[in-house]
């Protein structure tokens, strides 16, 4: 039996993974267990924005790994601080507590929101209210996928808890008529990314800055997607000026190589936690701060919020301009372009499939979507090889 058949027969079938078997990856290639080559125009979702082991970081790892690893928030170590204070100083806020994935770092937020709502703004504790967007993405525990809007992922996980309120994405005047005495903040993507890379209207996000200061309310941005690089800017927020009260971030704070997330918020919001409220036995360690110190420095260093807006504009454009007749529309900011496609024409499965084939790797979202979201260390020629191998895959799936 292949490692194949292995995976398919002991596996649950949760993902419905691309008939390609990875072994091995640097920079924006992986290739697969026949060595075939692959351009990565997904890098897991953002998580590799810094390129597949990326020898800085695989340092930092493996300079970690031989010291120690994994002691606990029991004890104090010494890559905490100086990896929290970079992420503060970056967001522009006061205090980080760090967890593992992204959607732990969201229900840190959730937490946050309630308490502080309970705490400071005398909310009753229970009828706290957060409100967030339809078509949202933000992970997958019973109290997130209980305010998706995706069937599939709330069939028969029920019951879900109570206490979020949800509005259409992108209409701010629909959030100012949500607030009400228990509303204690608005939770929302700036760019929807598992949702197909959706753009909210120019002036959404400073709109919502404006709202919830006004109503004193807690904003916080899920960044777990947008952050760090991928959308031009270090944060998606920068693009309006709208700093969030939290901020939650993950995916490529880990460096590609590890889950590492966060979230930041204010000294007032932050103090919401006391020992024993929140924890994790792996957030916040000296592993995870090692290489997520490392991953910070290397998108500055090696400019990748500027080489996603340069380069970004530029796959935006090349993408416009295949101007196949498969092809609705094309969105994006940053290295991260979504190409809408008619179903009818070109299933977006079967484009990914041809891409495949062919040696690129990309992921479709509801039939419909081709996400391009490379490593943003790519080159303009990988972009323009990835660019022609999408005119194959389309000419060949819709001739
Ligand atoms: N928030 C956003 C915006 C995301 O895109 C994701 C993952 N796609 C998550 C949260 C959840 O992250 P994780 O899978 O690490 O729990």
């Amino acid at each position: 039996m292949d490692a194949k058949q292995l995976e398919d027969r002991v596996s649950a079938q949760n993902y419905a993974p691309l008939d390609v078997t990875l072994v091995r990856g640097a920079g924006v290639f992986v290739w697969d267990d026949t060595g075939k080559r692959y351009l990565d125009m997904m890098s897991a979702y953002s998580a590799v924005s810094c390129g597949h082991s990326h020898p800085r970081l695989v340092a930092a790892l493996t300079e970690q790994a031989n010291r120690i690893a994994v002691p606990s928030r029991a004890y104090r170590t010494d890559r905490l601080g100086p990896f929290l204070a970079e992420l503060c100083r970056l967001a522009g806020l006061d205090r980080a507590l760090p967890m593992n994935t992204g959607a732990e770092a969201v229900e840190t937020a959730i937490k946050a929101a309630r308490r502080w709502g309970h705490d400071r703004r005398g909310v009753a504790d229970g009828a706290q209210e957060i409100i967030v967007a339809a078509g949202n993405f933000h992970g997958r525990t019973t109290t997130i996928v209980g305010f998706s809007s995706e069937a599939a992922y709330r069939r028969g996980f029920g019951p879900f808890a109570s206490g979020f309120v949800t509005v259409p994405y992108g209409d701010a005047d629909a959030i100012r008529r949500a607030i009400n005495p228990n509303t204690v903040a608005v939770l929302v993507e700036p760019i929807q990314g598992e949702a197909g890379i959706v753009l909210p209207p120019d002036g959404y996000l400073a709109a919502l800055r404006k709202i919830c200061t006004d109503a004193g309310i807690l904003l916080i941005f899920d960044e777990v997607q947008s952050g760090l690089g991928r959308t031009g800017r270090m944060f998606a927020f920068e693009h309006e000026n709208a700093r969030p009260d939290g901020l939650i971030v993950g995916k490529a704070l880990g460096g590609g190589l590890l889950p590492v997330s966060a979230f930041i918020s204010t000294q007032d919001v932050m103090d919401v936690f006391d020992p024993g409220s929140h924890g994790s036995t792996f957030g916040g360690n000296p592993l995870a701060a090692a290489v997520g110190l490392e991953a910070l420095r290397v998108i500055q260093d090696e400019k990748l919020a500027e080489r996603s807006a340069e380069l970004g504009a530029y796959l935006l454009q090349q993408a416009r301009d295949l101007r196949h007749p498969a092809i609705r529309a094309v969105r994006g900011r940053g290295l991260w372009v979504g190409i809408d496609l008619d179903p009818a024409q070109a299933p977006a499965r079967a484009v990914c499939e041809a891409l495949a084939r062919r040696g690129m790797l990309s992921k479709e979202t509801h039939e419909t979507v081709i996400r391009l979201a490379p490593p943003l260390t790519i080159s303009r020629e990988e972009i323009d090889l990835g660019i022609r191998l999408l005119r194959e895959a389309l000419d060949e799936v819709a001739p």
